[in-house]
């Protein structure tokens, strides 16, 4: 039975807390959010009719900083999902050690419905009703699914408006002109391709030649099909809500690019064979990029999944029945909260620079992203050593120990 996202994650909290040893006061605590918000978020449509939408911000822990985490606009986001999402967020800074908790924003839209600007003032009512528990050193939002640098721009404006004076370190993942950082957009995928590159060093696999196949072609699978293709791998299989597209001799990421650019699909390209976004999923290959949304390898597919190798780019891509599967199947799993870190270890930068007024070169980002995850891959890999489990687990053990620690040492307050 596939369970909810927060399910997913109460299971792994049970399972490394049997592996810890840790009593019900270690536990109790990691199984619910510090904080839920829900909104109403009333806006005017360009007809002049007033739509209403709901959206949400949950905030699982401030233990070791801030909270952190980005904003989702998608149409099947839930009170449950976005829960997940942040206790992901609060384990994953944990995993790359980086000072933060965890948090996540959603809003129940499809934005490709709305105009630009109807999307403006949807995000900026949105803000402006969670304006009070937002900012700098409470809850610091970043880009995730259906939202980008330029709602980043809003949120800093409306956040910046509201106070009386700039805060560009309120939000991450902005325009660079504002207080971006370098390298954040592709931050994402390029974690994601240090962790293969240290990954394959453990199967003995190469980069050089390896086929690739990619659900999700937003701004992990995307900017992750030029940097494996960059690499040395071959592309063979992408898609996106659409479809997706297949050519076993490999698809070229920049002409890919370009006909994205003119028809807002990757589906039709030239020379490709069709392939559905299920199908993809069980395609011989490689290494299997699952960069789309939750729950894409269940237990109905898990045993027909052919990749050696399966790098998370997305949050919670696998459920824990087909991770059991996939376990015993001896595929290697590079798992989100460690594969897809990159992104929030460049906001980690991003609001380091914003703090100080001081920018670095992109050359510099990418150089310190690299150590923190290589750090973090060699750190999991030891846990995974030391107790004799896979990958998931020991970066689940990595991340709650290191909350619990400073759980400890914090106490408790009242
Ligand atoms: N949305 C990204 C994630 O799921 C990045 C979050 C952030 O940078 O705060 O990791």
């Amino acid at each position: 039975m596939t369970e909810s996202p927060f399910d997913s994650y109460l299971a792994m909290v049970e399972r490394v807390g049997a592996l810890l040893r840790y009593d019900e006061s270690t536990v109790g605590p990691l199984r619910a959010p510090k904080r839920s918000i829900i909104v109403s978020i009333p806006i005017e449509m360009d007809n002049g009719q007033v739509e209403v939408f709901t959206g949400y911000r949950v905030q699982y822990d401030t233990i070791r900083g801030p909270a952190k985490g980005g904003i989702r606009y998608h149409p099947a986001v839930t009170l449950d999902e976005v829960k997940a999402l942040a206790a992901w967020m609060s384990v994953k800074c944990a995993v790359v050690d980086i000072p933060f908790g965890g948090a996540k924003g959603g809003v129940a839209v499809d934005p490709a419905r709305l105009s630009l600007r109807e999307l403006e003032r949807l995000t900026r009512r949105y803000v402006a009703e969670i304006f009070d528990i937002i900012g700098p050193d409470r809850d610091i939002p970043a880009p995730d699914v259906g939202t980008n640098p330029q709602v980043m721009a809003w949120v800093m404006d409306t956040i910046s408006m509201k106070r009386g004076y700039v805060e560009p370190g309120t939000v991450t993942g902005k325009p660079v002109p504002l207080g971006g950082s370098r390298g954040r957009e592709e931050a994402t995928a390029r974690g994601l391709l240090y962790t293969v590159q240290a990954a394959l060093r453990v199967p003995g696999l190469s980069l050089e030649g390896a086929r690739v196949a990619i659900q999700g072609y937003g701004n992990v699978g995307g900017h992750a099909a030029r940097l494996l293709h960059d690499g040395g791998a071959r592309i063979i299989a992408v898609s996106d809500v659409r479809g997706g597209i297949h050519d076993p001799r490999g698809l070229d990421p920049q002409a890919l690019h370009r006909h994205l650019g003119t028809t807002g699909s990757v589906v039709g390209f030239p020379g490709a064979a069709p392939i559905t976004n299920a199908d993809l999923l069980t395609l011989e290959c490689d290494i299997l990029v699952p960069a789309a949304l939750e729950q894409q390898i269940t237990e109905e597919n898990a045993d027909r999944v052919r990749a050696r190798l399966i790098a998370e780019g997305a949050n919670g891509p696998t459920t824990p029945d087909a991770d059991a599967i996939l376990r015993e199947r001896g595929i290697f799993i590079i798992p989100d909260i460690l594969c897809n870190a990159g992104g929030v270890v460049v906001s980690y930068f991003e609001w380091v620079q914003d703090r100080y007024g001081y920018f670095w070169k992109e050359e510099e980002v990418q150089a310190r992203l690299a150590e923190k995850m290589q750090q973090a891959f060699d750190d999991v890999l030891t846990v995974a050593n030391q107790h004799q489990v896979d990958m998931r687990t020991a970066a689940y053990a990595m991340g709650v120990s290191r909350i619990a620690e400073a759980r400890r040492l914090r106490g408790l307050y009242g």
